[in-house]
């Protein structure tokens, strides 16, 4: 019997693999470290899977029940090999794990890298979870060698990163007993990840907190010295952890790049036990605003990793990395049964209420730190204003507003409440897309001229929380949806009182009135207006605009309000246009038209008819020639 070599398979790697493959290679150049952490990161991942499959089928872990990371040097041959005693991969899953990418985010991450500068594009790879390929930024041939736990064959992929890959089975003295070895051949410019010292440096730097122990062999038949070890960070005493280990043991666990903004490490005792250790992130992570708004945080029992999944946090605040390290849940407990334990329940509550009132804390003892992370995640936080009822004072007390009085500053809703006016019974706001514009509404005109403070909403979520909300005993009050009332609170003395509309502005507001018939629900004076002659408001009962246009604009709403239209009857035009007497109907007609266009555009809509609006516009122009 004659055995032929068999010719290894050559698969392709899906496009989207193949596309990230070309940019990482040639989009980053500095800052390539990142391979290691990532390559070290999957093998301790494959070591706490294992950890976790061991405690239902404890023969996987046979002899070995040491988890244990290996990076071996091998200057000679310009190799660096990283191999652990994890979980390891069967043939069909080498396939599965190395030539495709599940995660829904590499698209998006694609897109970024393309355009983004080096530094940042290297940055962006940890986060996005495409790391393996990351080895394709050192390596001109990377061969993965894997034998699972508890299998009694290995298989080997290989590929150079360039389009293909292949898998085949190899010997089982070719394996590790157990486990993964990711063999990389080095490029030429890439020789120093050879050097022990380098390596050592880049390891304990990056990694030196992974929840397993990592030994160095600086060549191929060298003794291992072990370079970390694998003590689990969270479960030290506060006092001596220094500030950049929790900064290291953050960026491995949070797959970020910047500082933790804040650090939060502690023991809940009592009914239950648990550790701690969360972050808050100095910069957005870039799943921040991935449709299923799903956490990070991860979840251990004693010192098991468990499972990243069981959303420990509400969403709203999805931007906390790191872990709960659990002392009363069973260790044997399936993953799915988790989400429904009682004791997860009250690990959920406990953290999310501490992580609140950490940032309240933080909010007085140091508001430029707060601040920051108000601008980062606030608009995560607001999420939270309608969807844990529970918690919405706590939620208000820690948001903070650009405001009409503000400039640039932030203010709270204390700051607001605080200089509230002389029988001012809301509080108001107006919702926008764009800040600089919402400032200048002509909504706001009365309320400035009254000194009266208007919260600026410039987020998605801000028109959703904002319905039904009151601070305090004040509802708070659209500036562009029903009467301003603005009559009770008074003018400051420099200004003025307006005096009631004269019987010809009335008429002419009349005309207007039945000129634009259907299009508007009413058309009134307005005692919001100081300089502008128009505006638009929602009815007293309606949807604020903002919010209509927003679920208009999803497909959500098949009938939006008829707004109303308001007219300054102190401004000039108006008072011109009202005297022009019934004589002038063509140009009365024209001006009302073009008046609620007026409107339409100062609220970044397009006029009614846009091309009657030309012929009006050049019309009532020509006149005035
Ligand atoms: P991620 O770690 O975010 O899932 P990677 O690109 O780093 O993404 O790895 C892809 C997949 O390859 C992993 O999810 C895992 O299934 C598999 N894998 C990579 N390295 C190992 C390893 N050392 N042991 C077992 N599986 C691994
Ligand atoms: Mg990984």
């Amino acid at each position: 019997m004659t055995t032929t070599e068999a010719v290894p398979e050559t698969r392709s790697f899906e496009a989207d693999v193949a596309k990230l493959l070309h940019l990482m290679v040639h989009s980053v150049y500095s800052d390539k470290d990142v391979f290691l952490r990532e390559l070290i990161s999957n093998a301790a991942d494959a070591c706490e899977k294992l950890r976790y499959e061991g405690l239902s089928d404890p023969a996987l872990l046979g002899e070995d029940g040491q988890p244990r990371i290996t990076v071996t040097l091998d200057p000679d041959n310009r190799q660096l090999a990283i191999e652990d005693n994890g979980i390891g991969m069967s043939e069909a899953e080498m396939g599965e794990a190395l030539g495709t990418i599940a995660r829904s985010g590499t698209k998006a991450f694609m897109d970024r890298i393309a355009g983004a500068k080096d530094a940042e594009g290297s940055q962006l790879i940890g986060q996005f979870g495409v790391g393996f390929y990351s080895a394709f930024m050192v390596a001109d041939k990377v061969d993965v060698v894997s034998r699972r736990a508890g299998a009694d064959t290995a298989a080997i992929w290989s590929s150079d990163g360039l389009g293909t890959y292949t898998i085949q089975p190899t010997n089982l003295a070719e394996a590790p007993a157990r486990g993964t070895r990711v063999l990389l051949h080095l490029k030429e410019d890439a020789a120093s990840y050879t050097e022990s010292f380098t390596i050592e440096r880049t390891i304990k730097a990056q990694s030196g907190h992974v929840p397993v122990p990592i030994f160095l062999q600086e060549k191929p038949d060298a003794e291992p010295k072990q370079i970390a070890d694998g003590a689990a960070l969270w479960t030290r005493p506060k006092a001596e952890i220094t500030t950049e280990e929790y900064k290291d043991f953050y960026r491995s666990v949070a797959g970020q790049y910047d500082e933790p903004a804040l650090t939060l490490h502690y023991r809940a005792e009592g009914l239950h036990e648990y550790n701690v250790l969360a972050f808050v992130p100095e910069t957005k992570p870039f799943d921040l605003f991935d449709p299923d708004r799903a956490g990070r945080m991860k979840l251990y029992v004693r010192r098991v990793f468990i499972t990243d999944e069981a959303q420990i946090l509400p969403r709203y605040l999805r931007f906390v990395r790191g872990l709960v390290d659990s002392a009363d849940l069973p260790l044997n407990v399936s993953r799915e049964m988790i989400q429904e334990s009682p004791v997860l329940a009250a690990i959920q509550k406990g953290v999310s209420n501490r992580i609140l009132s950490e940032l309240d804390k933080l909010s007085a003892s140091d508001s430029e730190r707060y601040l920051k992370i108000w601008d980062n995640f606030g608009a995560v936080l607001k999420e939270g204003l309608y969807e844990d009822y529970a918690r919405r004072e706590q939620l208000l007390g820690l948001a903070r507003f650009k405001t009409t009085a503000s400039g640039d500053a932030w203010r709270s809703l204390k700051d607001y409440a605080a200089g509230l006016k002389e029988n001012q019974t809301a509080i108001y706001y107006a919702t926008g897309s764009d800040l600089g514009r919402l400032a200048s509404s002509p909504q706001l005109e009365g309320f400035r001229a009254r000194g009266i403070e208007v919260l600026l909403l410039a987020d998605q979520v801000d028109s959703f929380w904002v319905t039904g909300m009151d601070y305090e005993g004040k509802p708070f009050k659209s500036v562009t949806q029903g009467l301003a009332d603005l009559s009770l609170i008074p003018l400051p003395e420099s200004e003025t009182p307006a005096a009631d509309a004269s019987d010809a502005v009335n008429g002419f507001i009349a005309f207007v009135k039945t000129t634009l018939g259907d299009a508007v629900s009413d058309v009134r004076v307005s005692d919001r207006l100081t300089e502008s002659a128009v505006c638009l408001v929602a009815p007293e009962h309606a949807m604020d605009r903002q919010l209509e246009k927003l679920l208009a604009g999803a497909g959500r709403l098949d009938a939006t309000a008829k707004p109303v239209l308001e007219i300054n009857p102190r401004h000039a035009l108006i008072a011109k246009l009202s005297e022009a007497g019934e004589g002038d109907q063509a140009l009365r007609e024209d001006a009302a038209h073009l008046l609620f266009d007026e409107a339409r555009i100062a609220d970044g809509e397009l006029p009614v008819d846009p091309r009657a609006f030309s012929a009006r516009l050049t019309r009532v122009l020509g006149r005035g020639l």
